[in-house]
């Protein structure tokens, strides 16, 4: 596995290895580091459809919008590097913050590029989390660049984000194909997430109730043909009753808008998706299950 830590010599890298090796692909996987199974599954994912795997590991400190959030998230870079290994991963490409963001930037302007999408982030995380996703677009969009891959991988643990970066890798006319890949949960359904370590044990049996009441509410959904959002809403609630729920609602999963009233979940044109944040001990956590025609 080779270990790269500048943007240039990660170009180089995606370039020389096109030039040399025409017909063979490169997968990219992009984290945040502290990887966990989820990670994992990516990176199989992507292996199996590709001949040479990129993994980025950076904590982006521009998607935060809560610096107690960034100050806390957790890192290990000796047991990152060991999944990875485990993993087969060719490259682990790991710039550092002053790399990425260099404290003169040789150009005219302080400012950054502002990617915004008001309609598809006015509603889930986008809502709650001003700029978060202007930063993510931002790092995914320079990472692929600098990665030059053929196919890149994000989870749908973070359905908003995927639907975001297939959107703006569509309308810049990034040369990369976009590819969706399941969530992972725990074996009793916890979604996983690097967050998860920050949470007590009585934290993390608190936590269950979030993937408990999207299966019971999936269940409902595909079960009773003639319960409306609004009805299955209503259930929601109270299955919730207790937790500190930022959001927790029900959209058309290609629009992220949430689903009139009167719409049966499963008729959604687009899919239907129900998905959630909750704070337990300060952690923020996030899910959802997803269905109907959404055509990924
Ligand atoms: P992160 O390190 O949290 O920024 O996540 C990096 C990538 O892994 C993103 O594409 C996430 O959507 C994906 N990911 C994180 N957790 C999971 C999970 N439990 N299942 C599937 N993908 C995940």
């Amino acid at each position: 596995m080779k270990i790269i830590r500048t943007i240039e010599e990660m170009k180089n890298f995606s370039k020389n290895y096109r030039t040399e090796h025409p017909q063979k692909k490169i997968a990219f996987v992009a984290t945040m580091g502290f990887l966990h199974e989820g990670h994992r599954s990516l990176m199989r994912q992507a292996s199996s459809e590709a001949d040479c795997l990129v993994v980025s590991i950076f904590v982006n400190p521009t998607q935060f919008n809560n610096a107690q959030d960034l100050q806390t998230y957790p890192q290990d870079e000796n047991r990152d590097k060991e999944i990875c290994l485990q993993e087969n991963v060719s490259v682990l490409f790991m710039p550092s913050q002053n790399e990425v963001y260099p404290a003169k930037p040789n150009s005219y302007s302080n400012e950054k590029l502002f990617l915004d999408y008001p309609k598809l982030t006015s509603q889930l995380c986008g809502k709650f989390r001003p700029g978060h996703f202007s930063g993510v677009l931002w790092i995914v969009h320079n990472l692929l660049l600098w990665t030059n891959p053929h196919a890149a991988y994000f989870g749908l643990k973070d359905f908003q984000q995927f639907i975001l970066i297939r959107q703006m890798a569509f309308d810049l006319s990034l040369q990369v194909d976009i590819r969706p890949a399941k969530l992972i949960r725990q074996e009793n359904g916890l979604a996983l997430s690097s967050r998860n370590s920050r949470l007590s044990e009585q934290g993390k049996e608190s936590a269950l109730r979030i993937s408990q009441s999207l299966f019971a509410m999936q269940k409902k959904i595909t079960k009773q043909e003639k319960l409306t959002k609004q009805e299955a809403l209503a259930e929601w609630q109270k299955l919730l009753a207790g937790l500190n729920v930022e959001y927790a609602d029900i959209y058309d999963a290609a629009t992220l808008q949430p689903l009139p009233n009167g719409v049966h979940p499963t008729e959604a044109k687009n899919g239907y998706l129900l998905a959630i944040a909750v704070y337990i001990e300060d952690v923020r956590l996030i899910d959802n299950v997803h269905g109907g025609n959404i055509g990924f």
